[in-house]
């Protein structure tokens, strides 16, 4: 349909629009004063963007003199009208930026909501609320918008009542710009008053950089035609000294250049005088987006500015990938105001700003780690797995970044991530000169590995790392603060300290059981490590972890085989009665048992998983647990009877109680 048409047309919004507004209506409602932030945003966001097109466009640049905002209200008619002079849009804009939300993960956003509007509410905030806030007042909002450069027919007006569907006509608009109406409900009539709409605009809005203006009233409360007063400050907040800016209005101003609905969680702010002239304002949030993982995302969130004059918002060229989280703006003396993207790709200035930046974000982290641990606990929950990636990225501040890694440990309550490198540092043993860590696919299996039996014992603290990242970074790193890492799992364990001698005994096991899984492993041999458990697997220094070989090959990569090493404890019950048996087939059997079960400890994938079944069957079916541990009853009974039966064929049923002896002897005769 061409946009020229004057025909009403109604349309349906999306889905996930639907059930957003819905969920807008019912969890702001407590809040509503924030439906005028959300719309001077707008109207401010398209003043900017009207100001930056402009300065390509030269048709444009009439427009950009008098930009603003205008916030009117009538008491009778129960409207509040918020104006702006800024870009406009098309139909098809409408459609798009109004009627839809091509954000990604939309629906996994809606997914999570839980029903409690407190907790929604938060939610909702962190997805943004935005244009929808309009509905938290008014029954019915009308759009009339003209995009800048488009002839006065072309103008759009947009109508909903919030319900499902909203329509569209043609219009015409003298100057480009958009109005937008709300039909206050009955609830909320007392928004139609200036004095309550400007202290909200005071309270919300007093950073926004264009004037925002309101009809002016003489002495009896009158309007004065065609005066109006402006009620902001309307200068950049970011110019301002820092000591003139309160913590509210940084939290203000956050939310409106973030599209933020929570406060921030910190923020550093910096003027910058010397060789180049800058200002940049960066914020963290207090929570992650949904996509911060998505690799498609591209990396809006820290403005570009030229001398106050908002140019661009990708600018990913001022900040590096891995703190892609951080919110904020730069604002320089020295870029020209006509800079391109292709400009700022290798720019010296922009090189200065940006490693300047990257020093300035990591001191707030620094900083905040040491003075406010909550704070950073928060931090590093929401964005830590992100901070690991610039261990990677950024080379030249490698180790101030792994400064700020938080671990959890051996030595950590509940396997919480709050151990810095430092702090492991500062608790290692005199003798002590690695830093140990175990990577794991969840911090249960970290905890139960039979690789940290020694480590113990000994009382020697070990990194526990299981983020998916974790492998893949230490693959990266090879010290911090003169001190190597080294995996509990990997290589021999020269934990500096004598610790053989007595262990010589079990040689001759080891290298029978070596005889049985051959290929399958690269040696076998007395462990170290063990005290509690039978067997574990030993990587090679450089092999990837069994747990991420499996991932790795699920996902499709090729990972090459690396045999590992099978240690074993040979004061173990069950290597002593290996140890017993002589070369026979079970003696096979189990040395294959042995080997699975230390796979499956690693979070490896056995080969064949059926045959490790069946020897396992096997295996409880023939033998019942020796000692006081063992189970009685049913088990007991099953394993006398498969061993009788084994034994000689001949039927003797014994009870409970002497199952065991019975089936101790089907052994003897069996292994004679
Ligand atoms: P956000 O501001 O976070 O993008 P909103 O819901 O507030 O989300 O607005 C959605 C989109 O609608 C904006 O991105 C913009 O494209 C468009 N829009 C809203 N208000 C205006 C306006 N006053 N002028 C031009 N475009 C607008
Ligand atoms: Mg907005």
């Amino acid at each position: 349909m061409a946009s020229g048409d004057t025909r009403s047309e109604t349309h349906e919004f999306q889905a996930e629009v639907q059930q957003l507004l819905k969920l807008v209506i019912h969890s702001l409602y407590s809040n509503r004063d924030i439906f005028l932030r959300e719309l001077v945003s707008n109207a401010s966001d398209a003043c900017d963007r009207l100001r930056f097109e402009a300065l390509t466009e030269e048709a444009l640049a009439p427009l950009v003199s008098d930009l603003h905002i205008g916030v009117d209200w009538d008491g009778d008619a129960r409207t509040v009208t918020v104006s702006d002079n800024g870009i406009g849009m098309t139909r098809d804009d409408v459609v798009a930026n109004i009627g839809t939300i091509a954000k990604s993960g939309t629906r996994q956003f809606l997914d999570q909501l839980t029903g409690d509007q407190k907790k929604d509410a938060q939610l909702i905030g962190q997805f943004g609320v935005g244009f929808y806030a309009a509905f938290v007042v008014a029954d019915r909002v009308e759009l009339v918008t003209r995009r800048a450069g488009e002839p006065e027919d072309t103008a759009v007006h947009w109508i909903s009542s919030g319900d499902g569907t909203y329509t569209l006509e043609a219009t015409t608009r003298e100057h480009p710009g958009t109005d937008v109406i709300l039909h206050l409900s009955e609830a909320c009539a007392e928004f139609a008053d200036r004095q309550r709409l400007e202290g909200i605009i005071r309270r919300y809005s007093d950073h926004i950089t264009f004037p925002i203006r309101m009809p002016a009233l003489d002495d009896e409360g009158n309007r004065k035609d065609d005066e109006f007063e402006t009620v902001n400050r309307a200068s950049a907040l970011w110019r301002r000294p820092k000591r003139e800016i309160s913590a509210d209005e940084y939290r203000e101003f956050y939310k409106h250049i973030a599209h933020d609905f929570d406060d921030p969680l910190l923020w550093t702010h910096n003027h910058v005088e010397g060789k180049y002239e800058y200002t940049t304002l960066f914020y963290i949030p207090k929570r992650a987006p949904f996509d911060l993982f998505d690799r498609e995302r591209d990396m809006r969130g820290v403005k570009l500015y030229v001398q106050r004059v908002f140019i661009m918002e990708e600018a990913d060229k001022l900040l590096p990938r891995y703190l892609r989280f951080v919110r904020g703006l730069v604002d320089s003396n020295d870029l020209p105001l006509n800079v391109s993207r292709e400009l700022l790709q290798s720019n010296r200035v922009v090189d200065s700003i940006r490693s300047a930046s990257v020093k300035k974000i990591l001191d707030l982290l620094e900083e905040t780690a040491k003075n406010d641990s909550e704070s950073y606990a928060t931090f590093w929950r929401e964005f830590g797995q992100v901070l690991k990636e610039g261990v990677v990225e950024d080379f030249a501040n490698r180790e101030r970044i792994l400064g700020l890694l938080r671990f959890a440990s051996t030595h950590s309550e509940e396997g919480v991530q709050t151990v810095s490198l430092d702090d492991y540092i500062g608790r290692m043993r005199e003798d002590q000169e690695k830093i140990w860590y175990i990577t794991a696919d969840s911090l249960k299996a970290a905890q139960k590995s039979p690789h940290l039996e020694y480590f113990r014992k000994q009382g020697i603290e070990v990194l526990l790392l299981h983020d998916r990242v974790d492998e893949w970074l230490m693959a990266q790193i090879s010290e911090y603060q003169g001190k190597s890492f080294a995996s509990v799992a990997k290589g021999d364990l020269d934990v500096g300290e004598d610790s053989d001698g007595d262990e010589e005994g079990g040689s001759d096991l080891a290298a029978r059981i070596r005889a049985v899984l051959d290929e399958r492993v690269a040696d076998v041999r007395v462990s170290k490590r063990l005290t509690d458990s039978p067997a574990c697997l030993v990587l090679g220094e450089y092999d990837v972890a069994l747990h991420m070989q499996h991932l790795l090959r699920q996902a499709g990569h090729y990972v090459p085989e690396s045999r590992p090493t099978l240690e074993i404890n040979p004061a173990h019950p069950l290597l002593q009665r290996m140890e017993a048996l002589g070369d026979s087939e079970r003696f096979g059997e189990w040395s294959e048992l042995l080997f699975d079960q230390a796979v499956l400890a690693e979070g490896g994938q056995l080969e064949d998983p059926a045959a490790f079944v069946n020897r396992l069957n096997g295996l409880l079916a023939t033998w019942p647990e020796a000692g006081p541990g063992r189970a009685a009853g049913a088990s007991a009974d099953a394993a006398a009877d498969d061993a009788t039966d084994a034994a000689s064929g001949e039927a003797q049923t014994e009870e409970a109680g002497g199952a065991q002896a019975a089936a101790e002897e089907a052994e003897r005769n069996r292994e004679a």
